[in-house]
């Protein structure tokens, strides 16, 4: 018998046959013969109108289960997917099972046992039996387990057969309760189980629901359906639920990703029409008057270092936009230490040589902090002219804008804005309240990880217009991305945003040499290595484990820590502490001593992830690295290797390691729930394995799901339930040219028709009306 299989939905499609796409294998058996004809079948944004409860066999009294999955609608049960489909006829014999190989086996519960660790977390333990041998199954965090799977059920359990104590197990494996269900390919649905819902139940309601649904109005133009070889709608519903094949499956489920990821490209078109439609952009003077030198000129030629090609073309690329008439729509993309603030500071700069103010934001009072000091060091030099002035100029004046700016510098700094002796401001949302005027903002960079929303990209509008009494204009926008993120992200994050990459690190950058420290030998060699660097006359830092709770809980850890290593391994040794507690001119000292070297290793929590630059820094050492995000320790990494000088980035911890003491504190290691201590390891490999960010982005996006950096733009309803950005590439840039032809060719088809229908279902009202506004 052949070991079983278990597909997830989008690995069913991942060979040639899905992603080629093919032709209906024929017409679905309720709707043969017939065409569609616009206006005849249902909508989604009708499903959506329909509670569940309506649904025959649901109810009431199943409803509010099913509200625990937030299901309320039907559209949101036939959009409820199954998780993976179980091939039942490629099941295993328990007897057959091979250690660390994935199978699928149906068994009877023979008997079940609960209990609790000490720290209260419950663990189920069951035996099952197929008739050919017998098997432990644990489960551990799922309480509920005990009262689904008595002695007795009849189950499908799939997972990857692992030993404890030398007995074979499965240990939080999937299951399926079979019920009276027939067919070779069977769905499973996603946590149906916690609320008591049986998968076969599940399946049920849905085919019921798109039953009495009927025929489903297909918004895709018949053309494109043909050009794409893409299924019938309603087809492709009743076949994602219950397919009878896997070939069947892939082409439903190609079929309703692209609709997911059409709707979001046609929003991304959208978007960028809404933008350019009644823009009123400012046409930059990036040509300094003859015989004089530019600002940026000027700004370049005092930089201690020559610019890489890649910041040369991307100014280029940004002061031709600044020079056109619509307002520049830019995501810089770069990873970390490929010199982002050159290109922004050249952008701010061109806004303030035509006499325009500059704006940079950033998302935290600690990044704008941050800026603001290496801003202000880049331009320390630099004066504007000023024909008022005796010498006919003055210095270049930047200001910072934080919630923790004291009223009376906010006024002042108010007032500068206004009469304009305010050049360039830093600053967090701060900068977007009311009061916060300009004389003429010219250029605003946003140093962001999360999208702009519709109000924020209102109120920087506004910001413009308002200004030189109501006849200012749209300032210019360069997004930078903190981390780098995935094209395929990109695409859909930054969508409406032109997009440059820096893809080219300054010259003379030796690689950091990344080592996760997994036992305590490797950690003795790290603070080895910290205090032979330290002796060689460069500089370490020591990031702090995260701690929960408030900043200064975390201020607090970071003092204790320091007090640690002073007595400890780093005894001898001249340490600082740097962390969000301390007051700017406090922070300030630290970093001066540290940048020349009164200061040899800095603790710090990770106030110093982003902006923090001394070159001669050429150890990191990360303190319960587990803990961080790749994204975050990719940038911690980068605050070393920033000079010729060889360096090193030690991740400390681990989910295997043991528990360590830490400020008298025990820290437990993160055992519990599988997936945790997988991702927390995958996580320190990524970064061992490699410096590039655009790699560790998609490995990234691969373990933490499209969910998580999805997470923040949705406003409307959650879509991008099928499509995976990774896998399904082609078929967002199909998405792309079908939403691009579309907007071109039928306009009228994107505002009212079926399709704009659908996009203010999913967009929400309010982004919606912005998007079709005029
Ligand atoms: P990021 O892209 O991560 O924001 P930064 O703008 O902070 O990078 O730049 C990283 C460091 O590299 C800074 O110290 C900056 O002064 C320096 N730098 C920028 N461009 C160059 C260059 N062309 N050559 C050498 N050093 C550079
Ligand atoms: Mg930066």
């Amino acid at each position: 018998m052949s070991r079983g299989t278990c597909t997830g939905a989008r690995g069913a499609t991942g060979g040639p046959e899905a992603t080629e796409g093919q032709p209906a294998s024929g017409e679905p058996p309720e709707t043969a013969g017939r065409d569609t004809v616009a206006g005849e079948g249902k909508t989604l944004a009708r499903l959506a109108d329909i509670p569940v409860s309506e649904v025959r066999r649901i109810g009431e009294k199943r409803a509010s289960p099913l509200a625990e999955l937030g299901i309320a609608s039907v559209l949101d049960l036939v959009t409820h997917y199954p998780r993976r489909y179980i091939d039942r006829t490629r099941r295993a014999e328990v007897a057959e099972m091979l250690v660390g190989e994935e199978s699928l086996v149906l068994a009877t519960v023979e008997s079940v046992s609960s209990r609790r660790t000490r720290n209260g977390r419950a663990i189920v333990e069951l035996d099952v039996d197929d008739g050919t041998g017998r098997l432990k199954v644990v489960f551990f965090n799922q309480g509920w387990r005990s009262k689904q799977l008595q002695a007795g059920t009849e189950a499908l359990f799939f997972g990857k057969l692992d030993t404890y104590k030398g007995r074979r197990q499965f240990t939080n494996p999937v299951v399926d309760l079979v019920g009276n269900r027939t067919g070779r390919i069977v769905p499973v649905y996603p946590t149906s189980e916690r609320t008591g819902i049986a998968g076969w139940e599940f399946g049920e309601w849905v085919a019921e629901a798109l039953r009495r649904a009927g025929r489903l109005e297909d918004p895709l133009p018949a053309r494109w359906r043909a050009d794409l070889a893409l299924i019938d709608r309603t087809e492709a519903f009743s076949q994602i639920h219950s397919p009878e094949s896997f070939e069947e499956l892939g082409r439903a489920r190609r079929r309703l990703a692209f609709d997911e990821l059409l709707r979001l490209q046609i929003e991304v078109v959208m978007r960028r029409a809404a933008a350019e439609r009644d823009a009123l952009g400012i046409r930059h003077v990036v040509e300094a008057p003859a015989g004089t030198v530019g600002l940026v000129e000027a700004f370049v030629a005092q930089l201690p270092f020559a610019l890489t090609e890649a910041q040369r073309h991307a100014i280029e690329v940004v002061r031709a936009d600044l020079a056109g008439g619509l307002p520049m729509h830019r995501l810089l993309q770069g990873d970390v230490g490929a010199g982002k603030t050159v290109v922004a500071v050249c952008a701010l700069l061109v806004a303030v040589q035509g006499g325009h103010q500059g704006a940079l934001m950033a998302p935290t009072e600690v990044l704008a902090e941050q800026h603001y000091l290496s801003v202000r060091e880049l331009l320390a030099d630099l004066s504007v002219p000023d024909p008022g002035r005796l010498g006919g100029s003055r210095p270049l004046s930047v200001m910072l804008l934080t919630n923790r700016t004291t009223a009376r510098e906010r006024a002042r700094l108010h007032e500068g804005l206004v009469s304009g002796s305010v050049d360039l401001i830093v600053g967090t949302h701060a900068l977007l309240t009311d009061e916060v005027r300009f004389r003429s903002l010219g250029v605003v960079v946003i140093d962001e990880q999360h999208r702009f929303g519709v109000e924020q990209r209102a109120a920087l509008r506004a910001k413009g217009r308002d200004a030189a009494g109501g006849e200012g204009a749209d300032p210019d926008l360069l997004v930078m991305t903190a981390t780098p993120i995935p094209r395929t992200a990109a695409m859909v994050l930054f969508g409406d945003l032109d997009i440059t990459e820096l893809d080219q690190l300054p010259d003379g950058r030796a690689p950091v040499k990344t080592i996760w420290a997994r036992s305590e030998a490797d950690e003795e060699e790290a603070w080895r290595v910290v205090r032979e660097e330290v002796a060689a006359g460069h500089r370490a830092y020591v990031v702090c484990p995260l701690v929960e709770g408030s900043e200064r809980i975390q201020a607090r850890s970071a003092t204790d820590e320091r007090e640690r290593l002073a007595s400890g391994v780093l005894s001898g040794v001249r340490l600082g502490l740097l962390h969000g507690q301390l007051k700017a001119s406090e922070k300030e000292g630290v970093m001066a001593g540290f940048r020349r070297g009164e200061i040899e290793v800095l603790v710090a929590t990770t106030v110093i992830e982003v902006g923090v630059d001394v070159p001669e820094a050429t150890v990191m050492v990360i303190e319960d690295a587990e803990r961080f995000g790749i994204a975050q320790l990719h940038q911690l990494r980068g605050r070393v290797g920033r000079s010729d000088l060889p360096s090193w980035c030690f991740l400390l911890g681990g989910a295997q390691a043991p528990s360590r003491k830490r400020g008298g504190e025990l820290l437990a290691p993160d055992a519990f729930g599988a997936e945790g201590t997988v991702g927390a390891n995958a996580r320190l490999e990524a970064l061992e394995r490699t410096n590039d960010g655009f790699e560790l982005a998609e490995v990234d996006l691969e373990i933490r799901g499209e969910g998580t950096i999805l997470g923040s733009r949705q406003k409307g309803r959650s879509d991008l339930k099928l499509a995976s950005l990774r896998r399904d590439r082609p078929l967002l840039e199909e998405a792309r040219r079908v939403a691009e032809s579309l907007l071109e060719e039928e306009p009228g088809l994107l505002a009212l028709g079926p399709l704009g229908e659908e996009i203010r279902l999913f967009v929400g009202e309010e982004e919606a009306d912005y998007l079709l506004k005029s």
